[in-house]
């Protein structure tokens, strides 16, 4: 078995100059020749740590090592066992707090690159259309599935293999939930997506658009028509700043404008539902979202785009490689900012802002911004993205009488994933609050593992 001692390798990147003016992907990825001598710097560890760091258990040694011998279709296949959408995770995973932090060879040339390997052998299998699994015959149960992003995909696949008809019902036009209408283009493309949903399909899972349940449905009636109903409805109702000015045009939620840029198209010329952009962007928040938001309006036309963040850089939340990118592509990060008070008449003029400086630290652990005496100033800037986070849109709970809520409105679950009603279960960003595409798949398979079992038990079968 060969290994190689070498350094890391970084995928192809487009020119950051160039990238900034289009919505192509940033990360090209590896090549096969590339992908090979990567995997070759794998040690095949006897209790490989980074399986550990994996949401949903992915036998890591083993795909890395497939590649290195030139079995991409194979390594595809040992993802796919445990995790269903392995194209998407290989981009927007944040590897480096997962599994690739748990990586030996991190003291040696850095971390194994396991996010981009595992989106190499994903992609090569759905280039090669190499064919899945069928699902096992059909029991003669059901499963409603509400919500289509990643929690509720995962779940529905999960179950669809295990031979339950599953319907997912989704309030948007198009299936993905924050994968189509909150990622960008530039980061996930969305054939990539749709490929991903194309593949539920074949397993037989119907897909029911423009469809709000405690709108166009109740959660009674599905209780009624499924043996089983997944809540699977993120966390889509952002939070605002709750400053003067708020309400001036030019002033957007980063989940508006991204929706209207990604789902609705908005950069197209003509597009139905248009979007403002601005010649001096401020962005305000520190996550991934705000990231996005701040690389689109660089996309989209701004002359200069500004993210005001309330913390250090060692505090900012975002993924290291996407602030890494968006400084890269010319956008000013300005820290120990936070804003006071958006100016301007009936349109944005400014945005005043406090200096900060960290205090102790909270009950999070973070360190808490205190505002400098006098500090105050303004930046001139035409538009405002507010990326301050999001919590669960509360219309589903309000009309399930007894669907139990916490405090912040996230879904309370048992240890199997179900709710305060019998046979139906929840996951992902509803139950835990704003997080990440590999925990709300995670949540996804685990409340099928939990239908599964108990349905099967139920019925015998
Ligand atoms: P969602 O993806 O939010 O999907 C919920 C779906 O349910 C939506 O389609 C919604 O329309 C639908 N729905 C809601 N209510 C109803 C209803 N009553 N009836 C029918 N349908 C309903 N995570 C990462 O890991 N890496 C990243 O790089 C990353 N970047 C991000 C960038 C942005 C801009 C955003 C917004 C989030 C990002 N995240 C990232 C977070 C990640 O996308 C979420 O944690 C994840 O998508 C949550 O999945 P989910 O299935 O729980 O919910
Ligand atoms: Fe390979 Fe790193 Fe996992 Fe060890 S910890 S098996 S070196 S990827």
């Amino acid at each position: 078995m060969k290994i190689n001692r070498g350094e890391r390798l970084s995928p192809i990147e487009q020119d950051p100059q160039v990238r900034r003016g289009n919505f192509y992907e940033v990360n090209k990825g590896f090549t096969p020749e590339m992908a090979i001598e990567e995997a070759e710097r794998c040690l095949n560890c006897k209790d490989p740590k980074c399986v550990k760091g994996c949401p949903v258990n992915v036998n890591i040694p083993t795909f890395v090592r497939q590649i290195a011998d030139g079995e991409f279709a194979e390594a595809a296949k040992t993802i796919k066992a445990t995790n269903n959408l392995p194209a998407i995770c290989g981009r927007v995973c944040p590897q480096e707090e997962q599994c690739e932090k748990q990586c030996v060879r991190a003291k040696a040339g850095g971390a194994v690159a396991i996010g981009a390997l595992e989106r190499f052998a994903a992609d090569y299998a759905l280039q090669k259309g190499e064919p899945q699994e069928p699902p096992k015959p059909r029991n003669g149960m059901r499963v409603a599935v509400v919500g289509s992003g990643p929690a509720g995909l995962t779940c529905a696949a999960d179950c669809a293999k295990e031979g339950f008809e599953v319907t997912i019902f989704e309030a948007f036009h198009k299936a993905g939930g924050v994968l189509v209408y909150g990622i960008p283009e530039f980061r996930l493309p969305k054939s990539l997506v749709q490929a991903e949903i194309d593949k539920l399909k074949e397993l037989g899972v119907t897909i029911v658009l423009d469809t709000v349940i405690g709108r166009t449905f109740t959660l009674e009636e599905l209780c009624r028509e499924y043996d089983a109903v997944f809540l699977g409805t993120g966390a889509g109702l952002p939070m605002f700043l709750n400053i003067k000015g708020e309400n001036l045009s030019g002033v957007y939620t980063a989940n508006e404008y991204l929706t209207r840029v990604n789902l609705m198209q908005a950069y197209l010329k003509d597009a139905a539902t248009p979007v403002i952009t601005g010649e001096k962007v401020v962005v305000v928040g520190g996550g991934n979202v705000a990231m996005d938001a701040a690389r689109t309006a660089l996309r989209m036309g701004a002359g200069k785009v500004t993210v005001v963040y309330r913390r250090s850089m060692e505090e900012l939340p975002a993924r290291k490689e996407e602030v890494e990118n968006a400084i890269e592509e010319g956008i000013e990060m300005m820290l120990l900012t936070n804003p006071v008070e958006i100016l301007g008449d009936k349109k944005v003029e400014g945005i005043k802002c406090n200096k900060m400086q960290l205090g102790q630290l909270d009950e999070r652990g973070r360190a808490t911004p205190i505002p400098v005496e006098g500090s105050e100033f303004v930046i001139n800037c035409d538009q405002v993205i507010i990326a301050i986070g999001t919590s669960p849109n509360p219309l589903l709970a309000k009309s399930a009488k007894n669907l139990k809520t916490s405090p912040k409105g996230t879904i309370i679950i048992n240890e199997n994933g179900e709710t305060s009603i019998e046979n139906v279960y929840a996951g992902g960003d509803a139950v835990i609050g704003a997080a990440t595409v590999i925990l709300a798949m995670g949540a996804g398979k685990k409340a099928a593992a939990s239908i599964v079992k108990k349905l099967r038990g139920k019925h015998g079968s």
